[in-house]
């Protein structure tokens, strides 16, 4: 049922995204993937979906090729949170403690796998505007995933 897709050659980035549901969304890989058929994609783009109660569902094979991340496709995997805005849709880090759980063990086995590879958010990919080398609050073209990942990473020491 789920299309073979074509592999990646390298992995050079692990992006952290958010569905841009509300906290009392009980979404996961099912709903994602009719989402992403509606937008033209063959499947769901996304790599994992770490579900509200901190469950993983496997999207893409993580060996193929993703559609999550503008320009950075072809090297990357992208895992997907659910949650990240509030009632109002406005961009909020309401992702549950079992997430975060779950989140920590998956970057941590995918680190192992891609040695090399940055985790990063989705909007810290956004152009660097005015050159200086760093993406700052007012750069982000996109909130995704609502939560600053570098300064998680560094809390969990991943
Ligand atoms: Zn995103």
């Amino acid at each position: 049922m789920t299309p073979r897709l074509k592999d990646r050659d390298r992995t050079d980035l692990i992006v952290v995204h958010c569905s841009a549901t509300g906290p009392k969304s009980d979404i996961g890989k099912r709903e994602i993937t009719q989402w992403h058929l509606k937008r033209g994609f063959v499947t769901i783009g996304y790599h994992y979906v770490i579900r509200r109660d901190g469950s993983i569902e496997t999207g893409r094979r993580e060996s193929e090729i993703g559609a999550h991340v503008a320009g950075h496709n072809s090297n990357s995997v992208g895992v997907c949170m659910v949650g990240g805005v509030d009632a109002q849709g406005k961009p909020a880090d309401n992702f549950t403690t079992a997430q975060y759980e779950t989140l920590k063990v998956l970057l941590g086995q995918l680190k192992a796998r891609y040695e090399s590879a940055r985790i990063v958010g989705h909007r810290d990919l956004s152009p660097d505007l005015n050159g200086d080398g760093k993406i700052t609050p007012n750069e982000f073209i996109k909130a995704c995933p609502s939560f600053d990942v570098a300064s998680w990473l560094k809390k969990n020491s991943l």
